[in-house]
């Protein structure tokens, strides 16, 4: 069955109107008709079935019985990203929905290629959304990854110093520390890996990382591709 997301503010009683973007997929790309039967998506974990009541620039539609609810509770990770080139980036936004990360903090780092741009920015950070969205319809991941906008390497680095969350630095110059000997993983609520753009991290920024508590892990003796490495 289709499946769509709606944002729960646009409820009212068992109606719902969906976003213009969703309604213009529902009818331009699938045309389906109204009467048809669908799943909504609250974006927080629940999922109804529903059916199409009305076609109009916004989809109105009637919800029904609540068919899955997960309410979330287990593990969360987050993978902080060295932003990649063009379609690698989108890979890893795909995938990462797809593996079940929590959350995706892309960065910018002296090695990435490319300036960072603030309209470029918000530009990519909209098609990274549309991406993982599209990613949780496919898979039928209720509740989305939360996908940050892009920010300075530094500021993923300091910002969960002290929390007591585990938190690794996928490095390929560590050649004594593999995951197997970071026995703490098993049982860790919350981990936060960082994984390097396609040029990798400078000295100096995996120093600045290990001073703010980082663990530095290897994936292995082999180089692997930024993207690679990320899904390992
Ligand atoms: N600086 C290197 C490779 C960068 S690979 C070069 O240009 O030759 C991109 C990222 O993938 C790295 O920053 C690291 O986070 C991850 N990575 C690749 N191979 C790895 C390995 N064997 N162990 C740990 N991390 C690895």
């Amino acid at each position: 069955m289709r499946r769509f997301f709606f944002d729960p503010k646009s409820r009212s009683g068992d109606t719902v109107l969906l976003s213009e973007e969703e309604s213009r997929h529902i009818v331009r790309v699938l045309r389906l008709p109204v009467g048809h039967e669908i799943e909504l998506l609250d974006g927080q974990g629940t999922v109804y079935r529903a059916v199409i009541a009305a076609i109009d620039r916004r989809v109105a539609a009637c919800l029904g019985a609540v068919v899955a609810a997960h309410l979330g509770g287990g593990r969360t990770v987050r993978v902080g990203q060295g932003i990649l080139k063009g379609e690698k980036m989108d890979t890893v936004v795909q995938k990462c929905t797809e593996l079940g990360v929590t959350r995706l903090s892309p960065f910018q780092s002296s090695r990435c290629q490319g300036k960072a741009d603030p309209s470029q920015n918000r530009k990519r950070h909209e098609r990274w959304q549309r991406i993982g969205l599209a990613s949780c319809k496919q898979c039928l991941r209720p509740q989305p990854m939360q996908l940050d906008g892009p920010v300075p390497l530094a500021g993923v680095v300091e910002e969960e110093a002290g929390s007591g969350i585990l938190r690794l630095l996928f490095w390929e110059e560590e050649k004594a520390v593999r995951l197997q000997d970071i026995p703490a993983l098993a049982a860790a609520p919350a981990v936060t890996l960082l994984l390097g753009p396609e040029g990798g991290f400078s000295r100096e920024e995996v120093d600045l990382a290990r001073a703010h508590g980082w663990r530095t892990v290897s994936l292995g003796e082999r180089i692997l591709r930024a993207e690679t490495a990320t899904l390992t």
